[in-house]
Formats: structure tokens, sequence, C-alpha cells
């Protein structure tokens, strides 16, 4: 578990130390480990409550850990709660709140100790009961806390005596994700051009664990797709020989797997195979630990607001995530963001309108294709139509491998621009399907010729 909090801890400790509260007090280097610690102590205290993440998240996630799990598995049984042991979910909360308590005694009294004396007064000072909460608050609006910037200066001054910088933010670049609150901003703009759609389908994570020696269940170079129409089921290797499953379905599907017996019913008339692999108790358990996701699909234009707002990744191009290409277009939003950056000098102006410019069409076509690909993973991969087509253009491919190219390919393992991608996999099909119908008539006339001459040979 420690190795999990760091993966995700040390990102947030690392922004926070190296810049956040460096710029916020006007330096280049991180503040010195005392200041730092004591800025994780509520402004009462005489912090300001910046928590130390790589402390507070692992004793708050046993607490909440410990607090919860009775409930957490009477949620995913459907039993009733039931405590676990002797101890009461109150007592337990009275039990962790103490030991925090106790904790945050002893890292004051550490904290304390390291303070010049100077710092120490100004310390004791706001920690006065006296102190008016002018002094002791941090520039909470929500918790009716609203100070002007001079009043917070000020606060710091005298609390710990430190001064911060007004910093001139040169530009914002949004990558806030799908739900992005800077693109909603944005969207308020005269021409803004923005459409949101869900689709009529949600997902669900699954899992095939590891088998006991540590081997995959299954073979690990593929993806593994169960297709059944209107719904399908994925899995993915995961680097500790387990499987990520993905089950994707229409809502109203989800809405029917009300109970236990219903998800092992319906597992075993549509993935029966799979059942073995996940183990009936771990599927259902994990079937019912999150409700089922929406996937939402957003084109926008704009990406550029002037040369003062940029938006990128999901925060730009939500898509269905059926390509598996959300990310990677991200990434290749921020590879086209730096070139431009070096081509035109960091000129914001030219760099942000060049961005819109020719990532709107590439995006607006994954979009599409991701769309596509949902449609052809459920229900093409059973059509003989549709196998015929890739086999020819596999054969086409091998033949000319400049001139045919799967459109998997051209998308994944190729920097041709999608929206190329989508013009050239057009004429490609064209030549496909007429290929296809040749291949179907050619034995056809054949056939039908030689019934011919036999008939007229015989007269
Ligand atoms: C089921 C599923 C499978 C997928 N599989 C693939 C795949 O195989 N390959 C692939 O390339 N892509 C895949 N994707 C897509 C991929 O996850 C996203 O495209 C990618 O995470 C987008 O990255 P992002 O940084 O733009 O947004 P996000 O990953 O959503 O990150 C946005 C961040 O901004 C933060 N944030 C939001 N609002 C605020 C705010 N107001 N203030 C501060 N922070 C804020 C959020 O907390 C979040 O950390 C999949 C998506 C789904 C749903």
């Amino acid at each position: 578990m420690s190795q999990v909090f760091q993966e995700y801890v040390d990102p947030i400790h690392e922004a926070i130390d190296d810049l956040f509260l460096p710029t916020l007090f006007g330096q280049v280097e991180p503040l010195p480990g005392e200041l730092r610690q004591l800025f994780t102590l509520t402004p009462a205290q005489g912090g300001l409550g910046i928590p130390d993440l790589r402390i507070d998240a692992p004793q708050q996630y046993a607490a909440s850990t410990s607090i919860t799990t009775s409930h957490v598995e009477s949620i995913v049984t459907q039993r009733p709660f039931k405590t676990k042991g002797d101890v009461s979910t109150e007592d337990r909360k009275i039990y962790h709140q103490s030991l925090k308590t106790a904790s945050v005694k002893a890292r004051m009294e550490t904290i304390d100790s390291s303070l010049s004396n100077e710092l120490m007064r100004l310390v004791n000072q706001s920690r006065d009961k006296g102190a008016s909460s002018w002094l002791n608050a941090i520039p909470l609006e929500e918790q009716g806390l609203a100070m002007n910037k001079q009043e917070f200066r000020d606060s710091l001054r005298l609390r710990s005596d430190q001064t911060t910088v007004e910093v001139h933010n040169k530009a914002i670049i949004g990558n806030d994700g799908a739900y992005s609150l800077i693109r909603r901003e944005m969207s308020k703009q005269p021409w803004y051009n923005y459409k949101q759609e869900y689709i009529a389908h949600a997902y669900q994570e699954l899992h095939i664990p590891a088998k006991d020696g540590g081997e995959y269940a299954m073979d690990h170079n593929f993806l593994h797709v169960w297709p059944r129409d209107s719904f399908m089921l994925i899995a993915l290797p995961n680097k500790d020989g387990s499987f990520t499953c993905t089950l994707i379905m229409p809502c109203k599907m989800f809405e029917s797997l009300k109970s236990e017996k219903d998800v092992l019913t319906f597992f075993n008339e549509h993935f029966q195979d799979t059942i073995p692999l996940m183990g009936e108790k771990h599927l259902v358990q994990k079937f019912f630990s999150f409700p089922p996701s929406p996937m939402v699909s957003v084109k926008c234009s704009p990406y550029h607001v002037k040369d003062k707002v940029i938006i990128m990744g999901d925060a730009a191009h939500a898509m269905v995530p059926f390509y598996g290409q959300g990310m990677n277009c991200a990434f290749e939003d921020c590879l086209i963001f730096n070139d431009y950056m070096d081509k035109y000098n960091d000129n914001f102006d030219e760099v942000f309108g060049k961005f819109t410019l020719t990532r709107c069409p590439d995006a607006h076509a994954i979009c599409d294709l991701s769309y596509y690909n949902y449609v052809e993973m459920r229900a093409l991969l059973n059509s003989r139509v549709f196998f015929v087509k890739t086999f020819l253009i596999k054969l086409l491919n091998r033949m000319m491998p400049r001139t045919f190219i799967p459109l998997y390919h051209m998308v994944a393992f190729s920097r041709t621009p999608y929206h190329e991608v989508v013009l050239q996999w057009k004429w490609q099909e064209k030549i496909v399907t007429r290929l296809s119908w040749i291949c179907v008539s050619v034995p056809f006339i054949v056939a039908t010729a030689l019934t011919l001459r036999k008939i007229l040979n015989h007269s």
C-alpha cells in the first residue's frame, strides 16, 4: 500500500514543496524544513493548513479503512450492517481521533523545538486564545473566511514573519479533464462551439487476478475481447500478472443487475469462461464496488482565448475510450504544443492560434473514430463481411505496404494526423468494398457462365 501512496502523493508533494510554496514567498529554493513543517499545522496552531501528505495520507487511509470496513462489507455483500469484532464504529472513530490528536501534539512539540525564538514568539501570539480570527484564518470564501489579499499578507507576516509576492501569470493551460472548469468559462465567449454527448452505455471495471505463482491466467500478448453485439467485455494485461477487465453495456442492462444472483446468472449466460478466471466472489465484489461510470465525448472549438488561455487533453477533446487514444492524443497535444513553442519563439499569440487550427480537426476526427471503433468492436467483429474486408486490407498491405495501411495501424502506430488518417481510411474503404464485391461476384459469374455453356452444349 505504501508504494501506491508514494505514486499518488509524491507528485503532489513535490508540486507543493518545490513550486507552490517557493512561488508564494518569491523564492526559487524550497522553504527551510522547520518552516515547511510549521505550515503543516492549522492556522489556529500557527501554520497554514498545508499538510505533509506523505505523513497524513497513509494515517488517514488507515483510519478511514478501519472505520468503514463493516459498512463497505455490508454494501458489497448486500447484507445487513454488522460491526466487525467487539468495537463499535463510534468507538473506532474516537480511537482514531485520539491517535490523531496525539500525533499532532507530538508533531507540534517537535516543530516548536526547531523554531527560532522570534518565530516561536510570533507563533505563540497567533495561538493565543484571544487571537482574532483575522490573524489565524486562511482566506477560504467557502467557509465564510473571505479576506482581501492585503489582510492575508499581513496575517502571514504577523504569524510567521513571511512576505508573499505577486505572481503574474502569463497564460493558463487548462488540463483539467472532461468536465473542465476552464472550458466552461471559455464557453461563455461569443462564437464558442461546444458539443457534449453521453452514450447510452456505461462501463464497469472488473479484475482477473494473477495465478498463485504470479502468472497470467490468459495469454498476455493480446487484447482480449468478448463481443456480444450490444455489449462487450475486454481484458488488458497488467504488469503484475493480473488483467483489468472493462464491461461496457447499455445503462439499462446495468440497472437490471441488482443482486449477486443476477450478476452470476448474467455472466454464466454471456461470459461463462471468465467466471473461473475472476472467481465468483471476487467478480461479485468488484461488480458492486463502484457504480458503473458514464462515457462522454466532448468536441469544442477554439481551444484558446487570445494569448491568455488554452486547453488540452480531455478538457479539449474527451472521447469514448474505444480506440485507447484519449491519453495518447493528450500527450500528442503536448508534443505539438512544444514544437510550436520552439517554432514561434514562445509567442503565445501565434502558438495558441496555430494549436487550435491544427488540433481541432484532428481531435474531432479521433473523437469520431473512437465512436466508430465502439460499433466495430461490438458488432462488426461478429460479421463475415468485416472479416473479408479485414483480410483484403491485410493482403493489400502486404503487396503495397505504403499505400494500404490498416486503420488501427495508422491510428495507433503512426504520427499521421488523425484527420488525414480518416481521409486515407475512407479512400481505402472504397477500394476494399469494391474488391469485396468482385471477390463475391467473380465466382458467381464464372459458375453461371460454365452452367450456361453446359446447357448450350447439351442442346
Ligand atoms: C474506461 C477508460 C479507459 C481508457 N483507456 C485508455 C487507453 O487505453 N489509452 C488511452 O490513451 N486513453 C485511455 N483513456 C482515456 C484517458 O484516461 C484520458 O484521455 C486521459 O486521462 C486524459 O488526461 P487529462 O490529463 O487530459 O485528464 P484527466 O486524466 O481527467 O486529468 C485531469 C486532472 O485535472 C484535475 N482537475 C479537474 N478539475 C480541476 C480543478 N478545478 N482544479 C484542479 N484540478 C482539477 C482532476 O482531478 C484530474 O487529476 C481511457 C478512459 C476511460 C474512461
